[in-house]
């Protein structure tokens, strides 16, 4: 049972053996995917085998943190009181570069303005000593810009 504090803290991921290497990534800025050496599949979720070809040959590969908004939904009604202050917020599936489908958040954006194929980039927001949390926000589509700044 959900006791009233608890409703008012969001729900966080709880790294475990399986995933601390992701979560370590995360908090060094990195979002890593476990590519096969045997079938050169790619995935997201961290798993102790490929889930194309059961291989165990995995190795962490840093994503480029570049995407695209593959689906998408606008929430307005908060699904619980932690999250009444963020709505509205834009809930995204982002297909990375790299070909996995990852569900994220919108940041630093309208989510008014989010459209399918929108362009994205990995923001890793840091939450607490423990998690960082990958997020997305929209790339400047404009021709020329220099975005880079630091
Ligand atoms: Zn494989």
């Amino acid at each position: 049972m959900i006791s009233a504090d608890d409703a008012l803290n969001k729900p966080l991921p709880a790294p475990d053996a399986d995933s601390a290497a992701f979560w370590a990534g995360l908090r060094e800025g990195r979002l890593l995917l476990q590519h096969c050496l045997a079938c050169a599949h790619v995935q997201y979720y961290q798993q102790g085998i490929c889930r194309q070809c059961g291989s165990e040959r995995l190795e962490h590969r840093a994503a480029s943190g570049r995407g695209r908004v593959h689906s998408y939904s606008v929430v307005h009604r908060a699904p619980g009181p932690a999250f009444r202050g963020d709505t509205p917020y834009a809930v995204l599936l982002v297909e990375l570069e790299e070909g996995p489908r990852m569900i994220s958040s919108l940041v630093d954006g309208d989510p008014g303005a989010v459209h399918f194929d929108m362009a994205v980039e990995l923001v890793c927001e840091r939450v607490n000593d423990e998690v960082t949390l990958p997020r997305f926000r929209a790339v400047a589509a404009a021709p020329g810009v220099s975005g880079s700044g630091g």
